[in-house]
């Protein structure tokens, strides 16, 4: 089997000012212990647009051990888009990885398969890694519906993506009912539609970017549960929102061994 390294990844939703957010990853990265210790797993941090410079410039300053990372941008390049951000303005910023296709944007802001679809081109397009996001609804699961809505949202998520970029992306399946909740899936349920991403990625594109492409599972991950979904053979990270505002939470959270 690969060895994948799982990523952590803290999705601050809209929350944390500049000011907050410098303060946030200082403690964050002193209690990951600087660069020195090797953690076993990556970490990203994903805060509003208007924080990124100020992250942009600690995280390289001190040579924090965090990727930066952003919650959502446009696919296209440049233009007439009131209130969007270019692909290549996170690039510029020295943004890593790039959520999309997260269940907020698309119930309360309307994104379609489609148009993550485009995101995930775009970003790749700009030399950054996409979080592509997935998930059922409460209705959904009850229904016995779950697979065919994940599986159905990957595959139009990575229409057109080659093999080679499909095993180097990022897909967090986060069920709806269990964001912001403080309802987690059993384990055992998470890893059974993480098994079912694997399996789509590999009908579209291939049992070796099945194997390389990394998994996070997100919905109301805190330092009490991640020991245990991390464990889940196709869990290769936790997709974090609410307990990664706070660095001593979200640091137990990184390290959850
Ligand atoms: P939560 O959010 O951890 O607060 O449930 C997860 C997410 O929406 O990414």
């Amino acid at each position: 089997m690969a060895t994948r390294t799982p990523l952590m990844s803290g999705n601050w939703k809209m929350h944390h000012n500049h000011f907050e957010a410098l303060a946030t990853v200082q403690k964050l990265s002193y209690l990951l212990g600087g660069r020195d210790e090797d953690l076993g797993v990556e970490v990203s941090i994903h805060p509003p647009f208007t924080d990124l410079r100020t992250l942009q410039t600690a995280i390289e300053q001190d040579d924090m051990p965090i990727a930066l990372g952003a919650q959502h941008c446009h696919w296209e390049e440049k233009g007439a888009f009131t209130g969007e951000v270019a692909p290549a303005m996170l690039a510029k910023l020295n943004v890593a990885y790039v959520i999309c296709g997260h269940s907020e944007r698309r119930e309360i802001f309307g994104e379609t398969d489609e148009w993550v679809n485009r995101k995930v081109l775009a970003i790749l397009a700009n030399g950054m890694t996409p979080i592509m996001c997935c998930g059922e609804t409460l209705d959904e699961r009850e229904a016995g519906g779950t697979d065919e809505k994940v599986a159905g949202q990957v595959r139009a998520g990575l229409a057109g993506v080659s093999p080679e970029q499909v095993g180097g992306l990022v897909v967090a399946y986060e069920p709806i009912w269990a964001i912001g909740t403080g309802r987690t899936a059993t384990p055992e349920d998470a890893q059974a539609t993480c098994a079912v991403v694997r399996a789509t990625v590999a009908e579209v594109a291939g049992a070796e970017a099945a194997e390389r492409v990394r998994i996070q599972y997100g919905g109301s991950v805190k330092p009490a549960n991640a020991a245990e979904l991390m464990a889940q053979p196709d869990i290769d990270g936790a997709l974090v929102g609410g307990a990664s505002l706070d660095a001593d939470d979200f640091a137990q959270v990184v390290r959850f061994r």
